[in-house]
């Protein structure tokens, strides 16, 4: 503990060595919390994602949200047996990055109308900046995972992350998609 002090910066920015081995635990603490983080965010998506469904027009991206609850409630099972496999419990702690995100999926629902086409586009908008969160947080945990020697944490993260940006190429074609349909209707 004697480096305890030190700040999370600090931490990250010193090179790892040769090895590419993270030499303490301190790391494996960090990379606990970030875990913990991202379960927070996934365990309040999985319960986001179906108002959004609800909230959307458009069936095709009605349809996209619906699937992707169900992949949420494997991304949070995934990061269960992650938590298993590196002997911690599983708990959450509050990812504010996703709270905000989230809030603002609410706010843009309150700020359309109902059955418009201005509606599907706010809520592609705050999934894809949902899934761009999660990319960046899977691609990172994927690679410390690496580091670390956790081949088949890695292996987990890596299933979740190839998910995620599935989830954001669908969410594009759905507004290209809508794109098409809005420039029709003229
Ligand atoms: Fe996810
Ligand atoms: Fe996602």
């Amino acid at each position: 503990m004697k480096t305890a002090t030190k700040t999370v910066k600090s931490k990250i920015s010193k090179p790892s060595g040769k090895t590419g081995k993270m030499e303490n635990s301190e790391f494996h603490d960090f990379f606990i919390d970030e875990l913990k983080d991202i379960y927070w965010a996934e365990k309040h998506l999985v319960k986001a994602l179906p108002k959004m469904q609800k909230a959307a027009t458009s069936t095709e991206l009605a349809g996209a949200f619906e699937k992707h609850t169900q992949e949420t409630q494997e991304h949070i099972q995934r990061l269960e047996k992650v938590f298993e496999l590196l002997g911690e419990k599983a708990s959450a702690k509050k990812c504010d990055a996703m709270a905000g995100l989230l809030e603002e999926a609410t706010s843009i629902i309150e700020d359309t109308k109902s059955g418009t086409m201005v509606r599907d586009a706010g809520l592609i908008l705050a999934a894809q900046k949902v899934e761009h969160y999660e990319i960046g947080t899977y691609g990172t945990l994927r690679t410390f995972a690496e580091n670390m020697g956790h081949t088949d944490v890695q292996a987990l993260l890596q299933q979740t992350l190839d998910n995620e940006k599935e989830t954001d190429i669908a969410l594009t074609k759905a507004a290209e998609g809508f794109i098409n349909e809005e420039a029709s209707a003229e």
